[in-house]
């Protein structure tokens, strides 16, 4: 029987703390801030990392994006994948959720077999959630979103509590199949020293669009439905403070008034 197949997508974002925003195109400016890998697909990774010390087999890391995101899968062979793939070249570039999504699920098919496909819940960055989802309906697999915890690794079956709209939900899905994950799933791994020497050594494969028999019509922009119409920072909201310093007994009774909680004697 050949040895599972565990497929984690993580994408490279810039430091959400130092990014600047193209208000004119409507888009994050990612050369503004240094580069990470995003938060949650580390916690993607490290349940990938999971299965294959449980169940064994092999995790393979996949970025879409520029050719500096070979540092991010770097990164993921020094917390435990054995293997990365960047989707990389100028036709890829401006792709929305839609494409992005379609050009990940044929990079898993050029792949081959896989068990699961593990995904973070969102970025840090574009912020949809929409990805994982995607990727699993062109696959045409079943997939379950924000998962909390995973409670059963099953070779045929995974049991995971998936947090939704307030509840928790404990769900069992046939595999092949995808999560995608919160940060509450598990702490990810450090990478050892002697890890991230070998991971500097590791030859990250790329794919352009011949590769994984794409058509470029369905990329970039070309092959994105969605514009940015507008894009606006909210302002910091504004709120009333203040600080009480007389005896207790008056500052609960003035703080019931601000409240508008006043009692009535
Ligand atoms: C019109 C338009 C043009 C755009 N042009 C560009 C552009 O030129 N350059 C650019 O960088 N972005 C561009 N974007 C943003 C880009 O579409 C999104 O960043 C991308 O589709 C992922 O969406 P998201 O960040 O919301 O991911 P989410 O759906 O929030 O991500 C969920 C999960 O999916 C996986 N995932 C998401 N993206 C990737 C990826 N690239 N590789 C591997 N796994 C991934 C990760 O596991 C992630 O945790 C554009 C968006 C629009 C609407």
């Amino acid at each position: 029987m050949p040895e599972p197949t565990y497929i984690v997508l993580i994408k490279q974002v810039p430091d959400m703390d130092e990014v600047e925003f193209d208000y004119e195109e409507g888009r994050v400016d990612r050369s503004s801030a240094p580069l990470e890998p995003n938060p949650f697909d580390l916690n993607a990774l490290e349940e990938a990392v999971k299965y294959k010390e449980e169940l064994g087999g092999e995790v393979l890391a996949i970025s879409m994006g520029p050719k500096q995101a070979e540092s991010t899968l770097k990164d993921a062979i020094a917390r435990g994948a054995d293997e990365g793939i960047l989707l990389h070249g100028r036709e890829f570039a401006g792709s929305d959720t839609w494409a992005t999504s379609l050009a990940l699920a044929h990079a898993i098919e050029t792949a081959g077999s896989c068990d699961i496909i593990f995904a973070g819940e969102k970025t840090v960055d574009g912020d949809t959630g929409q990805v994982g989802p995607e990727v699993a309906e062109y696959l045409d697999i079943p997939h379950v979103a924000f998962v909390s915890d995973v409670t059963k690794r099953g070779e045929k079956e995974i049991q995971v509590e998936s947090e939704t709209w307030g509840a928790t939900y404990l769900k069992s899905m046939n595999l092949p199949g995808l999560i995608t994950v919160t940060k509450d799933v598990n702490e990810p791994r450090l990478p050892s020293f002697k890890d991230k020497q070998r991971a500097r050594k590791a030859e990250i494969t790329t794919w352009g669009i011949d590769d994984i028999s794409i058509d470029p019509d369905n990329l970039g922009v070309t092959g994105s439905p969605t514009r940015v119409a507008n894009m606006e920072v909210p302002p910091p909201e504004e709120r009333e403070s203040l600080i009480l310093r007389e005896d207790p007994g008056n500052s609960v009774n003035q703080l019931l008034e601000k409240l508008d909680l006043g009692r009535e004697n």
